[in-house]
């Protein structure tokens, strides 16, 4: 997801990347807070004190984002679910769960760790700058504490409202999780209140836009579609967590697949097979033993004057481990491979014995027709 992100450090064993979008928002918080913010609550200093001002406030905004997702990664690594990294983007900060929480337990105590952080850190900061003032330091301080106080509040309560993917979307994702048992229903009504939620903000940002507030407006719009997205892609990726869960390939392969003799010209296995198989994926079989398998790519290798004169035995690809998978393959595991590979089609063989053809667009057409299935049961 965050794929021009750049590590920064890392503590406790994770790592914490920075993803350039944030140091869009980095430059728009010290903007805003040197130009507005601290010259209304704290008047008549020079622009060079609110500059400086407010890169301070900013770089400890920025750790309190950080602790925010330290919360959640320490909880979760305690509970056992893996983290591998905390990214921090343009919407605030990201702890990357290399798993799913196993129980709505698990889930509940790793989604209240972040804003229980953050209510602490407001606290702290709303303590630090009664100090200042009751040890009457310069009046910076406690107008930088302040703000953090205040900021680090918001942070706890926008990130409790029930929407999923927010904190408090999981809280209610556990909640429903807990009461059911259906991880995925839970997931789907969380979901929803995400839709309506990303809806709201969306809503409210045309609102901004019309009433002349216009970085506020779109800002809310952005952030909106993200939640939408958000929402959306983790109500999926459950979908397909459950449909998957005890499938393997040979399950939803396809076991009858059109095959190629090595013999066969370019010219025949383009019109013959392709065009009127309407496959772009072929595997190449002689004697009921399975050679490689023959493709668009491999077939556009070739000349189309030479079509005639080329045997498909002279271009397939051979019987390379990449492409080829076992029937007991869980699909889960497919679906990892095709992630980490980019590939899409894949050979089921067993001892050089072709058993079946599988690709990504029958994953996705299976996960189609379970999705609408499961909304008929329901109705
Ligand atoms: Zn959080």
């Amino acid at each position: 997801m965050f794929s021009n992100s750049v590590k920064i450090l890392s503590i406790f064993g994770f790592e914490v990347r920075v993803d350039p979008s944030w140091l869009l928002i980095a430059g728009l918080i010290t903007w805003s807070l040197s130009q507005q913010y601290f010259p209304s609550v704290m008047p008549d200093q020079p622009p060079r004190m609110y500059l400086l001002m407010a890169i301070t406030a900013m770089l400890l905004f920025f750790v309190s984002l950080l602790l925010h997702e330290l919360a959640h990664s320490v909880v979760a690594r305690r509970l056992g679910v893996p983290v591998s990294r905390i990214t921090l983007f343009l919407f605030g900060g990201v702890a990357e769960l290399e798993s799913e929480p196993q129980s709505a337990g698990v889930e509940l105590r790793v989604a209240v760790a972040g804003p229980i952080m953050s209510f602490c850190l407001s606290f702290g900061f709303w303590w630090l700058a009664g100090l200042a003032d009751y040890l009457q330091t310069p009046a910076v301080f406690s107008a930088i504490f302040s703000y953090l106080a205040l900021i680090n509040l918001v942070l706890a309560v926008f990130n409790l409202v029930p929407a999923f993917p927010l904190d408090g979307g999981r809280i209610l994702r556990a909640y429903l999780w807990h009461r059911t048992g259906d991880v995925l229903g839970a997931t789907e009504t969380a979901s929803k209140s995400g839709y309506v939620f990303a809806y709201f903000l969306m809503a409210m940002g045309m609102f901004s836009l019309f009433s002349g507030a216009f970085i506020a407006g779109l800002w809310q719009i952005v952030l909106g579609g993200f939640v939408l997205l958000a929402a959306r892609s983790s109500y999926q990726f459950q979908l397909a967590r459950a449909v998957f869960a005890d499938k393997n390939v040979s399950a939803l392969m396809n076991s009858a697949p059109v095959v190629v003799a090595p013999e066969m010209t370019l010219s025949d296995f383009a019109n013959q097979i392709m065009l009127k198989g309407r496959v772009s994926f072929v595997p190449v079989v002689e004697d009921g033993v399975l050679l490689g398998h023959m493709d668009v790519k491999l077939l556009s290798g070739i000349d189309r004057e030479n079509w005639e004169s080329t045997r498909v035995g002279d271009v397939f690809a051979g019987m390379d481990t990449e492409t080829i998978v076992e029937p007991d393959l869980p699909v889960q595991d497919l679906l990892a491979l095709i992630a980490s590979t980019g590939r899409r089609k894949f050979l089921v063989a067993a001892d050089h014995q072709l058993l079946g053809v599988i690709t990504l667009a029958d994953l996705t057409k299976y996960l189609d027709v379970a999705n609408v299935l499961r909304d008929r049961r329901k109705h």
